[in-house]
């Protein structure tokens, strides 16, 4: 028999509330002595059976919790949870074509640590668990039968998985080598993802949709110029061009991204006349811009995650709050921000707050008129607000 764990007193709510974490400080004890990645059975302090979960000694959340069904998940289990994540991607209002999108979405998907990309007919894989390592064969067996990708690549190089006291990695699981860069379709503009060097999978698909609203944002004032701070291959910019926009501005700290970013206008027929490229801190190029009195009629901000725990909130809110206010300088009146916050630790009243800060500081009138957060191929559980970690205002500046 499989090893047991028997929680705290009270500690079985967050369980029958559907929580998929539970943290190493709500275990009692452990019966047995449970492998790295291996399913155990959960109980609660009375001795009632719970649910099976992941177990990871070498991380806070020791175990993700996986089905509260009486018999321990099987193959038929996993299938099926795989099969309805890609199914309900197959029935989403996607504007077409697209070809990029989130398959797999881990713990809101029922799959606790796996995230499954697809890109045309490459699939990118990222195992980031020890509970997921365990069955990787299987999902990649799993995944090759029900998705026969000419690719499948693994890009489990993310830094959680040293947390999973997990090795990083990235190769060739299935299929042909993956090209580089691969030709993919974003709401019917064309992109190349690079899926062995780029970031993340290759690309930022959790912005599909507010991407798509900058564009109609753009087109609906009859074009203007755009700063794209943190452009990564310049996704904000290439919308604003297809929107109209007169000419763009890409700040990034990556060379190769913006160096694909140039080749990504070129294959939508966008000259390099209205395109230009800043290679730099964009702390740095934030405040040189403003010296230089330049003034854009729409900005994007979209930072790297500056929190990766509750820690680093007060130092993340001032980095947002600084490049918010140099953004508001930078606006001419009627101008638009778009504006976002990744760090799942700054939740999105803080940071209206550090927006609202910033506002005041520059000296701005400013109105919010819209709210964006993560697409829906990037669904968020309601047992797992944890997992809504992208939050972004669409500001005006009145004056
Ligand atoms: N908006 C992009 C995704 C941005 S991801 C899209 O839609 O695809 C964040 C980007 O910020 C990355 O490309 C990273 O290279 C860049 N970056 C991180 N720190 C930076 C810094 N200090 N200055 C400039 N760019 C930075």
């Amino acid at each position: 028999m499989g090893a047991r764990l028997f929680l705290r007193a009270g500690r079985e709510r967050s369980v029958e509330r559907g929580h998929p974490w539970l943290f190493s400080r709500a275990i009692a004890r452990v019966e047995g002595s449970p492998q790295a990645g291996e399913v155990v059975a959960v109980y609660a302090a009375d001795g009632r059976f719970l649910a099976w979960g992941d177990y990871s000694p070498a991380s806070q959340i020791r175990v993700r919790l996986i089905t509260r069904r009486d018999t321990p998940p099987d193959a038929d289990f996993w299938r099926g949870r795989l099969r309805r994540a890609i199914a309900a991607r197959a029935r989403l209002p996607l504007a077409g074509p697209t070809d990029a999108l989130r398959l797999v979405n881990a713990e809101s998907d029922g799959l606790p640590g796996l995230v499954v990309d697809r890109y045309g007919e490459v699939i990118v894989l990222q195992v980031l668990t020890a509970g997921m390592e365990a069955r990787r064969t299987s999902l990649v067996a799993w995944l090759v039968e029900l998705l026969a990708p000419r690719t499948l690549y693994e890009r489990s190089d993310a830094e959680v998985r040293r947390k999973e006291g997990l090795p990083l990695r990235k190769g060739l699981l299935h299929g042909e080598a993956p090209p580089i860069p691969l030709e993919v379709r974003e709401n019917g503009l064309r992109f190349l993802v690079d899926v062995v060097n780029g970031h993340k999978s290759g690309f930022y698909l959790d912005q599909r949709e507010n991407r798509e609203r900058l564009r109609r944002w753009v087109a609906a004032a009859g074009g203007g110029t755009l700063l794209n701070v943190f452009a990564y291959t310049g996704g904000f910019s290439l919308y604003a061009l297809a929107g109209g926009a007169n000419a763009i501005t890409d700040v990034d700290s990556s060379a190769e991204a913006l160096a694909l970013g140039e080749r990504i206008r070129q294959l939508n027929g966008f000259g390099a006349a209205e395109a230009r490229t800043i290679h730099e801190d964009a702390f740095t190029s934030l405040r040189r811009l403003r010296r230089e009195g330049a003034r854009f009629d729409f900005v994007v901000l979209d930072p790297p995650k500056f929190a990766f725990t509750r820690r680093d909130v007060q130092k993340a809110a001032r980095g947002y709050k600084d490049i918010n206010l140099q953004a508001f300088h930078l606006l001419r009146d009627g101008g638009f921000l778009l504006t976002f916050s990744c760090s799942g630790a700054i939740d999105a009243a803080l940071f209206r707050k550090i927006v609202f800060g910033a506002a005041l500081d520059a000296g701005r009138e400013v109105q919010v008129v819209g709210t964006m957060r993560q697409g829906a191929d990037h669904p968020v559980a309601l047992t797992f607000p944890e997992g809504e970690y992208l939050k972004g205002l669409i500001c005006r500046v009145v004056a």
